[in-house]
C-alpha cells in the first residue's frame, strides 16, 4: 500500500510517519521516505529548497517534479513492486497545495503534468490539520521557523486552504485528521483506525 502524509510545516506529520513505519515494518515490510530529497542525490535539492534558494514558483515546480520522478523511479516503485508498504512524507499534493495555492501557479496545467508523468498514485493520503498559528509556535520552539520566517503566516493559511480543497474534491483517497490539541498517540489512533478500515494496521 502507498500511503502519503501531508500538511503544513510543523503539522506533526514526521512523528506520525515514524509511528506508522514502526508498526508496519515488521520483517522489513515497509519503507519510510520523504520529499523533497528521499533518494540518493536528493539531499542537494532538499538543501536548495530549505535554504530558500529559489525565487520563482515555476523553478520550485520543476525542481519538485524532478525530485519526485527520481524518487518514484528509484525508491517508491521498486518498493511497491517488492510488495512493501511505502509511507511517504509529502508527495504530489504538496506541489498542488504549495505551488498552486501558495505561489499562484495554475491548477489545471500542474495537475495535468503530475498525471502525465504516470507516477504511482497513493492509496491513501492523510492530511494532518493544525491551525497555522499552532504550527508556527511548534516550528519556532524547535528553532527552525524556516518556511514561516520566509513566507509568513498568510502563506501557510493559503496552503491549509489548498489542502482542505484537495481533500474535499477527492474524499475516497483522503483522510483528514483534525489534530487540535491532541497528543501524538491520540492522533495516531485515528491513523490506525482509518487504516484498519482499509484492511491494514
Ligand atoms: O518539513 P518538510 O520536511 O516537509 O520540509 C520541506 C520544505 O519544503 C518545507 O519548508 C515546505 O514548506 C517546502 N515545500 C515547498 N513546496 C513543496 C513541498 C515542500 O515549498 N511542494
Amino acid at each position: 500500500m502507498f500511503i502519503t502524509f501531508e500538511g503544513i510545516d510543523g503539522c506533526g506529520k514526521s512523528t506520525q510517519a515514524k509511528m506508522l513505519f514502526e508498526l508496519l515494518n515488521k520483517n522489513g515490510g515497509a519503507v519510510l521516505t520523504r520529499e523533497p530529497g528521499g533518494w540518493d542525490g536528493g539531499d542537494a535539492l532538499r538543501s536548495l529548497v530549505l535554504s530558500g534558494g529559489l525565487r520563482h514558483g515555476w523553478s520550485e515546480f520543476f525542481l519538485f517534479m524532478l525530485d519526485r520522478a527520481e524518487h518514484a523511479a528509484r525508491v517508491i516503485e521498486p518498493a511497491l513492486a517488492a510488495g512493501r508498504h511505502v509511507i511517504c512524507e509529502r508527495y504530489h499534493d504538496s506541489t498542488l497545495a504549495y505551488q498552486v495555492w501558495g505561489r499562484g501557479l495554475p491548477y489545471g496545467p500542474l495537475r495535468d503534468v503530475l498525471l502525465l508523468a504516470g507516477l504511482p498514485v497513493p492509496d491513501v493520503t492523510f492530511f494532518f490539520s493544525v491551525s497555522p498559528e499552532t504550527a508556527l509556535s511548534r516550528v519556532s520552539r524547535r528553532g527552525a521557523p524556516d518556511a514561516f520566517e520566509r513566507e509568513g503566516l498568510g502563506f501557510m493559511k493559503k496552503i491549509d486552504e489548498g489542502y482542505r480543497t484537495l481533500a474535499k474534491n477527492e474524499r475516497s483517497r483522503w483522510v483528514v485528521v483534525e489534530c487540535g490539541k491532541r497528543t501524538p498517540e491520540e492522533i495516531f489512533e485515528n491513523v490506525r483506525t482509518s487504516l484498519r478500515g482499509k484492511g491494514l494496521a
